[in-house]
């Protein structure tokens, strides 16, 4: 018979945490999730393992417009750093070309490099605010994102409808009234 594989660190501290939260850690039901704990955390944060700047920048091309461009219903799991509890919902994107645009489903794809870390909300919508406006050099840039915090609906002050709004708006959504009008109609905010 095979020797039982030796637990990782990591699937030893989620045997350690079973212990502390299940009055029998070790029945059948929870035997393999140390395992599965441990794959889907990494799954969950595998944006760690990404360069959001290297997914944007490796798909641009010359533009030939400067409408606003907008990517609206991204959906985004996240976790929270602060209860690694998920947080949900739709981020929507847009950005008004200076001389370069970015393949569409690259915007998607730099939400979700973000979202797999360990986040807060705002610090999400920032960050892919920040990646858009250094790689794309636009005439503006707009992140909204509406989430539900499981940390607040389950625990709390179990607010179970909230949800939090963030934005960050950069150039002309900043600066200029009727851009961020235009794009928070767009967008339903
Ligand atoms: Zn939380």
């Amino acid at each position: 018979m095979a020797e039982p594989e030796q637990p990782t660190a990591f699937q030893a501290a989620v045997s350690q945490m079973l212990s502390e939260l299940d009055p029998e850690p070790t029945r059948e039901g929870l035997a393999a999730t140390p395992t599965r704990v441990e794959k889907a955390m990494r799954f969950y944060c595998q944006g760690y393992a990404e360069d959001p700047y290297a997914v944007i920048g490796n798909a641009l091309y010359g533009s030939e417009t400067d409408e606003m461009v907008v990517v609206k219903d991204i959906e985004i799991y996240s976790l929270c750093e602060h209860h690694l509890a998920p947080f949900y919902g739709k981020a929507h994107v847009a950005y008004i070309p200076g001389d370069k645009i970015v393949g569409l489903s690259k915007i998607a794809r730099l939400v979700d490099v973000y979202a797999r870390r360990l986040q807060v909300q705002e610090r999400l919508t920032q960050q892919i605010a920040k990646a858009l406006d250094e790689v794309l050099k636009p005439r503006g840039v707009g992140v909204v994102i509406q989430a539900a915090h499981l940390c607040m609906m389950m625990r709390g002050v179990q607010k179970q409808n909230s949800s939090t709004v963030t934005s960050c708006l950069t150039g002309l959504f900043r600066k200029d009234e009727r851009t961020r009008a235009e794009f928070l109609s767009l967008v339903g905010k």
